[in-house]
């Protein structure tokens, strides 16, 4: 299996390629074409998989199904992290793949100027926001960005989001996203809160581990 059998388009094939992605791995062609068919998902998977790109590239091929792309403000995929290490990580990631559709990626975090955060968001345009819950909590109630429009929601370590406190920040933004949205939940273990998280914010998940 190539990432031509995922369906993509050319520009995203060419991304994938231009650096340096030979083949997908495990995470990828489990999780691609489950993501893509509009399905939640409980992946268990550990950094280092793949597991990032595995949610990026069905984002970004959702986003371009979207009509409302033009309309509005605020992001549509929406990626919770537990650290700002993570979140980086991640906006690097969607970066790269990004630019294929002219759309941009946005990053926020705890620990790091909150009013440089907000402005970049109150400038609007960023389509895709990856961000640490309690920030992003912060910068929504100052009205720096809405979550309206998200409709692709990640929820990534989610273990070590609740080893860090941040349940009630996760289940806040999770109630706060349209219930039509697409969900994913990725974790490296799979506990008791974990499942209980995935019962109350997922829709008939497909389970993936690898
Ligand atoms: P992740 O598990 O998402 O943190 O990814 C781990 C590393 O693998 C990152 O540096 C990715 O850029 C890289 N990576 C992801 N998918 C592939 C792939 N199909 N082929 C080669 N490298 C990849």
């Amino acid at each position: 299996i190539s990432f031509a059998h995922f369906g993509f388009d050319d520009s995203l094939i060419d991304a994938i390629r231009r650096h340096g992605y030979t083949e997908p791995t495990g995470i990828q062609r489990q999780a691609v074409p489950v993501a893509l068919s509009g399905r939640d998902i409980i992946g268990i998977a550990k950094t280092g998989s793949g597991k990032t790109a595995a949610f990026i590239w069905p984002m970004l091929v959702h986003m371009m199904d979207q009509e409302e792309l033009e309309k509005g403000d605020g992001p549509i995929g929406l990626i919770l992290a537990p650290t700002r290490e993570l979140a980086h990580q991640i906006y690097l990631e969607a970066k790269k793949f990004a630019k294929a559709y002219g759309l941009k990626v946005g990053v926020v975090y705890g620990g790091a100027s909150k009013g440089e955060q907000f402005k970049e968001l109150r400038g609007g345009g960023i389509e895709i926001l990856v961000a640490t819950p309690g920030r992003l909590i912060d910068l929504v109630k100052m009205k720096a960005t809405n979550l309206r429009r998200v409709s692709y929601l990640v929820l990534d370590e989610a273990d070590r989001m609740f080893d860090l406190g941040f349940e009630p920040q996760v289940r806040s933004i999770c109630n706060n996203v349209r219930p039509d949205r697409q969900t994913l939940l990725f974790s490296a273990t799979f506990q008791k809160r974990v499942e209980r998280l995935a019962r109350d914010v997922l829709t008939e998940p497909v389970r993936i581990s690898i």
